[in-house]
């Protein structure tokens, strides 16, 4: 357990966007465009060959903005089966592929409420099914993330310091994770894709609109982008 987290009630607090994004939007971005975890990015830069295309084939499988199964609240997992643990085992492994911190089963267009994520570079990957926000710290803070689906993206985002949330493991068992920091900013992240909501759902009405030109047009310059440093952890 790590960090400074943060949450709210993933239906709770703030609003879908009711205007339509999928329309005009492109549906997927090149993969090789931009995504960087800079968690993972500041231990391990992708500069190996073979761990950049592993990066970009990963980031090839993760649905991007526009794809409408990111707009859709996954349901709840009732058998946990030999074909869930393939899909959380696959879900682990794109995610440590393409350098991310956490990932949504939405993101790989399945409306499955699974999320994964690892608390640090070295750290177990955790796997949480059918999560349920128990509890949220009225502390809140304020921290950039960026998202393995919004290529180029980074927001900030105030979210609860602390969670409580109870789940079920891969296997069916009862688990409790109790987050803070960077931890519980992930869990949240990852819980708010399974209700369809993105981080842009959550920026100031200035960054959204900023957002919502580089999805639309692409940042101003894509290989500038590829070797910055970001501070946004990519979930
Ligand atoms: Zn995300």
């Amino acid at each position: 357990m790590s960090g400074t987290g943060a949450v709210t009630e993933p239906d709770g607090g703030f609003s879908l966007p009711a205007e339509k994004e999928s329309a005009e939007l492109e549906t997927r971005h090149d993969a090789d465009a931009t995504e960087v975890d800079s968690t993972d990015a500041d231990a391990t830069p992708p500069h190996d060959p073979e761990l950049e295309a592993r990066r970009r084939a990963a980031l090839a499988r993760i649905r991007t903005f526009g794809d409408p199964a990111l707009r859709t609240t996954a349901r709840d997992v009732e058998r946990f089966d030999e074909t869930l643990l393939e899909e959380v085992h696959r879900m682990g492994h794109l995610m440590v592929d393409a350098l991310g911190v956490g990932l949504a089963a939405t993101q790989l267009g399945l409306i499955h409420r699974v999320l994964t994520y690892r608390a640090g570079p070295d750290a177990p990957i955790v796997v949480v099914v059918n999560p349920k926000l128990e509890y949220a710290s009225e502390e809140q803070e304020i921290a950039e993330e960026g998202c393995l689906s919004l290529p180029g993206i980074a927001i900030d985002v105030e979210r609860p310091i602390h969670v409580r949330v109870r789940a079920r493991n891969e296997l069916g068992a009862n688990m409790l994770v109790e987050a803070s920091g960077l931890e519980a900013r992930v869990i949240q992240h990852e819980m708010d894709h399974l209700d369809g909501v993105l981080i842009i759902d959550r920026a100031t009405k200035e960054q959204r609109k900023e957002a919502l030109r580089i999805l639309r047009e692409g940042p101003s310059d894509w290989s500038a982008s590829e070797d910055e440093p970001v501070e946004a952890t990519r979930a």
